[in-house]
This record gives C-alpha cells, structure tokens and sequence, in this order.
C-alpha cells in the first residue's frame, strides 16, 4: 500500500483520509494544531494512524501523495519541506473528484458561492435530477461520496481549495464575482487572489461550460488574461427584461437576482423548463445568516446579514434594504476600503451601531454622513440600542462587513447572538 497524508484534520481532512483508505492507501492524519474527539474517534474506529501536535516530518515525506487542508497556509515549514521532496499535494477537492465519474459543478467567487449552490441543489432536485450538494458549504466532497454516490455534485469552493489545483475539471464552472477578500493569504494580492479563482476553469475543455456575472469587470479582465476555453454564458441583470421574476423573500436584493441567474443557468444546461425553473425559484428557503429576516417588533423589521464578512456583501445588503435603516456593524476589519458603502450609507441609514474590539476606523469613516453612531463591544448592548433608535416602519440590519472573530465564535455565532438577544427584547 502507498502511504497518503493529510494534512489537517477538519471536515475537509477527515473526509479525505475516510475517502483515501477506501481506496486502498496507507493513510496518516497529521495536524499541528488539535484534533477534535469526534475527529479522534472517526479515525480510531477505522483504524487510521493520526498525530496532533506536531508535524513528524520523517513519516510525512515518505508519503507518495499529500491531501492539504485548505486552512494551512502555503508558507508554513512543512509544506516547503514536502516542495522540496516534490511530493505532489492535492486539495480535498481534486483528490476526491478522482473517485467519482459523476458531473461536477464547481461555484466560486467572493461572495453568493452557498446561496448559489443551495439555489442550484433546489433547482436541480426539484427537476429530478440526482444531485448531491458537497465542499465549502458543510459536507467535504470526499465524505460526501462515501455517503452516497449521486449523478451529479454542486461543490462550492473556496479560494484555499483552489490553490494547488492540478487536474480538477468541472463540467460547469461558476465565478459569481471578484471583490476583495482574504488578502493577507494572498501577500496583499488581489491580482493573485483572483488568479486563483480562475484555476477552477484551467482544465476546462469546449465541451464544458463556464457561467458569470458579466456585470463585473474583474470576471471580464480574468476571461482576457486567463484562457478559457469553455462554452460562455455571461449572465447580466443590466435588462430590463429579467430573465425571471423573482418574488421570494429568501432572493431579496440585487445580488440574489444575480445568484439565481447563475443557478437558473445551470438548470437550462441540464434542460429543465423554464417554467419549472420559475416555480421552484418560489419555493428556496434561504440560507441563515444571509439577508435573513428574523422578526418584526412594534413594526421594525430585525435582519441578521452575519454572513456579510466583507465590504461587497455588505453593499448589496445596504443597496437592497427599503426602508429606513439601523445599521449594525464592525468586527475584524481585513483592511477595508469602505467608501463604496458611503451613498448607500448617506440615503438609507439613520444610526449606526458599531460592534468590536477596534470601532475607530468606522467613527472616523462614517460619522460625517450619519447623525447618530455609538460604540459597544456586546451584541446584547447593541441590539438594545438598535431598538431604542429604530422607529415604526424601520429595520435593523446586522451587516458587519468584518469579520468575526474579535467577539465571537464565527459568523455563526455572531448571528445567532444577534437573533437571541433580538428575540429577547
Ligand atoms: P459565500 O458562500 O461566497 O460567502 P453567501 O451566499 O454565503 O456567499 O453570502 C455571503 C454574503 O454575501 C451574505 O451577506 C450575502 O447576503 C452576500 N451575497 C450573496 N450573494 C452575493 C452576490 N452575488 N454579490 C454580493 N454579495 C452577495
């Protein structure tokens, strides 16, 4: 048996090392950080050799092949130390789509890459086709396809997952859009950012099809500079004439009219009716966190946007709010430029409640276009307050462009401490 390592034992990691014994490798898990029981108790109830704590770099190079996990940087002494031996590393993602003859649809871009999967996973399914939702989003694509094997998977994929692609080939690719994001992995990068997106299409031939926004420079400046080789379909919602009529709450907003574009694309190419199309865009319930309505009180309207970890998400959420708004936002700031946010934040905000370790960057940014703006380190505190400024026939957007890990677990957590405290009032 060839040896297998993987490297780092998260969801991915697990996944992939569950996947590789299947299929007949000699496998360590390997993380240097800690190791979860669950993790633990997976791999000992199939008898597959781990270590936390600490890389043994003796065993990790007698490996013939490395499956990395997407958190581990690139620049860490165990991956150059594997370079140098020229041990070829595969991102979950690859290694598992070697197992599998199914169609694969693989969704990145900066932001919409889980409300698009989710959209496409409802279209498709509801059409009856034999569809299975995998990657980013929750289940690891290699785990995945030890639960079941479908027809056909709809991966999101991140950037991480993207970086050591080698031979990953989706029959359908999608780029929602290109915004600034995760820059400290990138050397402060956008240009390298954005050419790791487009590796998603590097082994794409002319019989497979790469789908959107047309409405996005950055997409357009990658389609000249990389060669794609895949059918295009650009979508745009530049015409009057929508390509559907979306009246779902779960699709408010400008950018889910783009995500259902590009799900409403996929569903074409797999020749489903436009009218069935058209219903089932009815039917998605959308994903939590997300533009998420949570209740009305004495007629404000409580919005959890959690999820809006950077500036670009946070624009749509402000662009699609009706209403007058009192905005909460703040956490760890990634280096924002937030002056694309200040119009918006000029017409639709009336208060703002700034929510972090570090609020400075916000008061100075945004006191000059907005009346009333104060400070708080609790979501408890700044729901309370948000209830105090807010008036009848206003909302509440928790929207907080940053990320969360100052105050909280994860944008998760954030979300539901939010809603918590919002049903507490
Ligand atoms: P991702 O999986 O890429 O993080 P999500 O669907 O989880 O994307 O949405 C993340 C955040 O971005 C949410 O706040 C959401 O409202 C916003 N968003 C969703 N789709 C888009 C889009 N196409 N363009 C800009 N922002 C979006």
């Amino acid at each position: 048996m060839e040896k297998l390592v993987v490297l780092g034992g998260g969801e991915s990691g697990i996944g992939a090392a569950l996947l590789a014994q299947r299929n007949q490798w000699d496998v360590l898990v390997s993380d240097a950080g800690k190791l979860s029981q669950s993790a633990i108790t997976i791999l000992d109830q199939h008898n597959i050799s781990w270590e936390q704590g600490s890389h043994t770099f003796e065993e990790i190079l007698k490996a013939k092949l490395i499956v990395k996990s997407p958190g581990i940087p690139n620049h860490v002494p165990i991956i150059k130390a594997i370079e140098l031996a020229q041990i070829p590393i595969l991102s979950e993602i690859e290694f598992a789509s070697n197992y599998t003859n199914a169609t694969l649809i693989g969704i990145t871009g900066s932001n919409g890459k889980t409300t698009t999967a989710m959209l496409t996973y409802h279209l498709l399914k509801e059409g009856g086709i034999d569809a299975g939702l995998a990657g980013n989003i929750g289940t690891s694509f290699a785990k995945a396809l030890i639960e079941d094997q479908h027809e056909v998977y709809i991966l999101e994929i991140s950037s991480f997952q993207l970086e050591h692609i080698k031979k990953f080939h989706p029959h359908i690719a999608v780029i929602t859009n290109l915004t600034p994001d995760h820059l400290d992995r990138y050397n402060n990068s956008f240009e390298a950012y954005c050419a790791t997106k487009f590796k998603l299409l590097k082994n794409q031939t002319n019989n497979d099809h790469f789908i959107y926004d047309a409405d996005d420079s950055v997409i357009g400046l990658g389609i000249a500079k990389h060669e794609v080789k895949a059918k295009q379909h650009p979508y745009t919602n530049a015409n009057t004439n929508p390509m559907f009529a979306i009246n779902n709450p779960s699709l408010r907003g400008r950018h889910n009219a783009k995500n259902a574009m590009a799900a409403a694309t996929i569903a074409q190419l797999f020749q489903l009716s436009d009218h069935d199309i058209q219903a089932s865009l009815q039917t998605f319930q959308g994903a939590a966190h997300r533009l998420e309505h949570v209740v009305n009180i004495l007629k404000v309207e409580y919005i959890n946007d959690s999820k809006a970890t950077n500036v670009n998400a946070t624009f749509f959420a402000l662009d699609s709010m009706a209403k007058s708004t009192v905005w909460i936002v703040g956490g760890v700031d990634k280096g924002n430029d937030y002056s694309s946010l200040l119009p918006l934040v000029h017409e639709k905000v009336k208060a703002i409640v700034c929510l972090g370790v570090d609020n400075q960057k916000l008061i100075d940014v945004f006191s000059p276009v907005v009346d009333v703006l104060i400070e708080t380190q609790k979501m408890e505190t700044a729901v309370k307050a948000a209830y105090g400024l807010a008036s009848k026939g206003d909302a509440v957007l928790l929207s907080p462009a940053c990320a969360s890990f100052d105050l909280f677990t994860n944008y998760e957590d954030r979300g539901n401490q939010f809603k918590e405290a919002v049903r507490k009032l």
